[in-house]
């Protein structure tokens, strides 16, 4: 096994990782610091989609009292408010070292302020974006930067374990996998970010790049981390529906399209969203999400087992213009969106829970920082459009900062736990040792995971579908454990990798089934059947789990209503 030291190691290069490491660099140059991904920096993971944009309040009529009311109602009063605040107060500093310490173009208005659209659930228009590719900007003017400099990368290399010092007590390094070779690799390390990117992949429809598998989730709750909030699950309404072999099912048809005035159509073409919602279309993507999977229950399906979008009314030129790069892409799957209709379905996007985490990006272990979509609290039951990649590069900023200063203070090697590190190499193994899969490969596994999470831990749950999910899941890691792979090569073997993904989706997808099972309400993304109301705000509580040996233990913490209760406001204070 190859060994590697390095004072600061951070997981993944998206936004919340490059932002780490730009940001450690510049506080304690003299720090070695490295970042390890499992695809290419640069090239891979969920930032680099970033369609619409990044919220941030700037205009004069805006502030960020209100960004933080949008976000805490928008939120469904879950969220930490000490984190939402730092959110808001900080995405004005991120959005400025955008522009003008690494280079990005965000699109102008005519005056030369930075244009902002809207985006839903807001109440004021403060979407910074670059046209429709503002993720593809921002990270490749960050990985120039990190190229820059004299930052050490471990690129395919995927950590499939944080290992901890003897005692328990603090994080002593990382093992890894090339990919490239299939070798193990030792990181020894004084702090560890883990910037992974979530990622809700254990659904059939689902946006997140494809290397993402909640990888570090499922590390944090091996290695003893609460998770908090995770029955929240976002449902974008508008995933492109192009068939069972194609990667571009589940992919996301833009937001604009239903706010620039698109019909969601039912499979004999009749409009429904008016019988939900009297903003039709144009309701927040919960509530839009689920009125279409109450369509598809009904059975009136297109002919993929979706739903229809329509914009030919709005004008098929006008359609040509605005969103080029839809049509585009639609076009590649044989649908006409100017003119034409397109199979649509809801599509799992985004992960509001993830590691408890404190505003300077600490967890309960110590030397482990987090940030980005592995962090939960900041959104509560539902992510506003564009504060995603806000939380990404605001936090993985702060914990940059709050690593070179630590490290410097009482950062040191520590004592590593060995047989931590031989019993993860021979979790790794596990499958080559094991009977290969009597289908030839992995894929009618994964299509059961797939399935079941979709049909009963998704946009629509109740008590007795959740409890068969979690025994199906309980079956479904057994059957995983049993499954072989064959041992040839390990040099880019993706079956191995594969079935180390769907250990990490399963280990999670429990942790998800266990949280909606102990939320007995509804807000935002999360929707029982049986328990169709919010519930007293005043007696907002959010779910935490963390592992108990084989076991999950799940509890209900009242969320601390530090800046402001349900029912106040900070406007009316500020403005
Ligand atoms: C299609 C799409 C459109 C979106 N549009 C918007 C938008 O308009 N506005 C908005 O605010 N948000 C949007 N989001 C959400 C936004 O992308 C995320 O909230 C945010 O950028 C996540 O940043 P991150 O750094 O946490 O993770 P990511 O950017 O996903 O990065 C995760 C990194 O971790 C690496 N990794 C994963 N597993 C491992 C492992 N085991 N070992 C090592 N490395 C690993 C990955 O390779 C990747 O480099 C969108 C998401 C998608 C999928």
């Amino acid at each position: 096994m190859r060994e590697i030291s390095t004072d600061i190691l951070i997981l993944g290069s998206g936004g919340a990782g490059l932002f780490a490491a730009l940001h450690a660099h510049k506080a304690a140059p003299s720090l070695s610091i490295t970042v390890a991904v499992k695809g290419l920096l640069g090239k891979c993971g969920c930032t680099r989609m970033v369609q619409g944009g990044y919220n941030v309040a700037l205009a004069k009529e805006d502030s960020v009292e209100r960004h933080f009311m949008d976000t805490i109602e928008g939120g469904k009063w879950l969220p930490d408010q000490d984190l939402a605040w730092k959110l808001v107060t900080l995405a004005v500093e991120r959005i400025k070292e955008l522009e003008n310490e690494l280079g990005c173009f965000f699109d102008r208005n005519a005056d030369g302020s930075v244009h902002q659209k809207a985006f839903a659930g807001q109440t004021f228009d403060r979407t910074v974006h670059k046209g429709d590719l503002t993720g593809i900007e921002i990270i490749n003017r960050l990985a120039e930067q990190v190229w820059a400099r004299k930052i050490a990368r471990l690129e395919e290399h995927r950590a499939v374990e944080l290992i901890k010092t003897k005692d328990g007590q603090a994080i002593a390094g990382v093992l890894f996998i090339d990919m490239r070779s299939g070798e193990y690799v030792f990181v020894r390390t004084k702090a560890v970010l883990l910037g992974t990117g979530g990622g809700p992949s254990m659904y059939k429809y689902h946006t997140p790049s494809g290397e993402k598998s909640c990888d570090g989730l499922a590390m944090a709750l091996r290695a003893g981390l609460p998770l908090r909030d995770m029955e929240m699950v976002q449902f974008h309404p508008t995933g492109l529906l192009a068939g069972t072999h194609t990667r571009m099912t589940g992919t996301v048809l833009e937001e604009g399209l239903r706010g620039s005035g698109g019909y969601l159509l039912n499979g004999a073409k009749e409009r429904f969203m008016p019988h939900y919602d009297p903003r039709a279309e144009r309701a927040t993507r919960d509530v839009v999400s689920r009125a279409m999977y109450s369509e598809m229950k009904k059975g009136d399906l297109s002919p993929n087992g979706g739903l229809y979008i329509s914009m030919a009314h709005v004008g098929p030129d006008k359609v040509r213009k605005m969103f080029k790069g839809m049509v585009d892409r639609c076009a590649d799957c044989g649908f006409d969106l100017a003119a034409g209709l397109v199979e649509v379905v809801p599509t799992a996007h985004y992960m509001m829970g993830g590691v408890e985490f404190a505003p300077d990006c600490s967890t309960e272990l110590k030397g482990l920082f987090v940030a980005g979509e592995d962090a939960g609290g900041v959104h509560g039951a539902n992510r506003l459009g564009g504060n995603g990649v806000a939380n990404s590069t605001v936090f993985g900023a702060v914990a940059g900062d709050t690593m070179a200063e630590w490290v410097g203070k009482e950062g040191f090697f520590q004592e590593i736990d060995f047989s931590a590190v031989e019993g993860a190499i021979s979790n790794c193994e596990k499958p080559f040792g094991a009977r290969p899969s009597k289908h030839g490969s992995l894929d009618p596994l994964r299509e059961r995971l797939y399935e079941l999470m979709w049909e009963k831990v998704g946009i629509i749950r109740d008590a007795a579908g959740l409890r068969v999910a979690l025994s199906e899941l309980n079956e479904f890691e057994n059957e995983l454990k049993e499954t072989g792979i064959a041992d040839g090569n390990r040099a880019f073997n993706l079956t191995w990798h594969d079935w180390l993904n769907l250990k990490s989706l399963a280990q999670t997808s429990r942790v998800i089934a266990e949280a909606a099972l102990a939320r007995t309400d509804s807000r935002g993304a999360h929707f029982r059947e049986d328990f169709p109301e919010a519930g007293p705000l005043e007696q907002s509580a959010f779910t935490s789990v963390r592992q108990k040996g084989d076991g999950l233990d799940i509890s209900m913490k009242p969320v601390a209503f530090t800046r402001v209760r349900p029912g106040e406001s900070l406007l009316r204070t500020h403005e």
